[in-house]
């Protein structure tokens, strides 16, 4: 019978960068997965590093923009009728995150995981030969009126106060950081400190080969085989079962499909998102990734061409794509970015796994013994995945942890 010091299931982005973290503390580790590393939510998103983040995405402010989602004519939003009853109690909490005061508390209590967010990944990428991929050079938000352009001002008085770097740009010079966008727009915020991949997929592949270097071991198996051996986990791999000590949970948006039946019910929604990757029209690149909040989608220039993301979807997580948003959006992305032809491929379904309040969760699992938690990065896994890392080594090997969890524990939602 196989036996490690620490199995973890999922190896998404935040799988991943947690097992290669505990290889490099000396553990034996298994990372166990379905498929190859980084090929689900960690494939396919914005690829932005935002260390700089302030406050989280809120419901649109005002009854107009409401009433916009509830018709279905949201370009940000959209959602499955059948499913609302489902999530309307997660939409009111998450609703009532959008009050100053619960804004600025996410604000101080991730600043400690943002803060090292570009820091830690370059450390990663720098040690897994993946330099290449990352781009230091910021991301950029278009506004398109002066209005919310001005409804920024909390949340950079807030990053002021924090010592978070922006620049407020006029549409000239916007243009000069991305002359290859058209100036169909009023104001841009220009936030230097941010990072970004130009192939978010190669990174995870580039950590996993780093982590199998020092010993570590990646199997195919079934997360859902978890049970209790005695004083230790067991999971079913394809090579056999494998006894643990330790086992970290770090199955994204499947991770109540194993919590769930040990009794661990933590509030996760589920946020979906889209990918579709375009030609460049003309010659002039995209550097940088750069935001259209107004009408709520991302655009980044990638390997594989300049990938649009789509803003929030809310229906059941397996249910069937419904990329109706390109729709909505395609026509007010081309006002201002160099979009030429679609590039021949499925549009891609991701998964954002979200708690209402925005935050992870990391740390211990309440009630079972030697089970951690590191889930629910919902916007900023690929952001957060690498100090996450760090994190749970920490707590993991009982080192004093470079940060206080507590704003991250399970337990607030119990
Ligand atoms: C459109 C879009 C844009 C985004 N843009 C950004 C961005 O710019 N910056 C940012 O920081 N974040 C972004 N995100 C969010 C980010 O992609 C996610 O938060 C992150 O990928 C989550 O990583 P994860 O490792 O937790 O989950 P995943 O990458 O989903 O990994 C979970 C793993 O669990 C495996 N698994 C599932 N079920 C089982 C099972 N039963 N047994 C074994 N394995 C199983 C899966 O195969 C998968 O590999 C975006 C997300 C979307 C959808």
């Amino acid at each position: 019978m196989a036996r490690t010091d620490a199995v973890v299931l999922g190896a998404g982005i935040v799988g991943t960068s947690v097992a290669l973290h505990l290889a490099k503390r000396g553990l034996s580790v298994a990372m166990l997965d379905l498929r190859a590393p980084g090929e689900e939510t960690s494939y396919g998103n914005a690829g932005v590093i935002e260390g700089e983040t302030v406050f989280p995405p809120t419901f649109p402010p005002g009854l107009v923009n409401l009433l916009r989602v509830g018709l279905k004519q949201a370009t940000e939003a959209n959602y499955h009728l059948a499913f609302l009853p489902k999530v309307a109690p997660w939409l009111f909490q998450f609703w009532l995150q959008a009050s100053p005061e619960n804004q600025l508390a996410f604000a101080k209590a991730m600043r400690p995981l943002f803060s090292r967010a570009v820091a830690e990944h370059e450390a990663l990428m720098t040690e897994s030969g993946a330099l290449q991929y990352l781009r230091k050079n910021g991301w950029a938000k278009i506004y398109r009126s002066h209005t919310t352009f001005n409804r920024m001002m909390p949340e950079l008085n807030l990053a002021d106060e924090l010592g978070i770097p922006y620049r407020m740009l006029t549409p000239r010079e916007m243009l000069k950081l991305e002359p290859a966008l058209k100036p169909n727009f009023q104001r841009a915020l220009f936030w230097p400190g941010a990072a970004s991949l130009s192939n978010p997929l190669a990174v995870t592949k580039a950590y996993a080969a780093r982590y199998q270097a020092l010993g570590g071991v990646t199997l195919i198996g079934d997360a859902r085989t978890l049970h209790r051996n005695g004083s230790a986990w067991r999971v079913d791999t394809a090579q056999g079962p494998l006894d643990t000590q330790n086992v970290v949970m770090a199955l994204g948006p499947w991770a109540p499909d194993v919590l769930k039946p040990l009794g661990i019910d933590l509030p996760l929604g589920i946020k979906r998102g889209y990918h579709r990757h375009f030609k460049l029209a003309g010659s002039v690149p995209m550097t940088r990734p750069v935001v259209d909040p107004d009408v709520g989608y991302c655009v980044t220039p990638m390997e594989q061409g300049i990938r649009v993301t789509t803003g929030a979807e809310f229906a059941e997580r397996d249910a069937a794509p419904t990329p109706v948003q390109f729709d909505r959006l395609m026509p007010r992305a081309l006002e201002v970015y160099p979009l030429g032809e679609q590039v021949q491929e499925p549009t891609w379904l991701g998964k954002r796994p979200c708690f209402w309040d925005s935050r992870p969760v990391i740390g211990p699992a309440p009630g079972q013994k030697a089970m951690w938690l590191a889930y629910g990065h919902a916007h900023w896994g690929l952001t957060l995945g690498a100090v996450t890392g760090r994190l749970v080594a920490d707590l993991v090997t009982g080192a004093t942890p470079f940060c206080d969890p507590a704003p991250y524990a399970a337990e607030r939602f119990l």
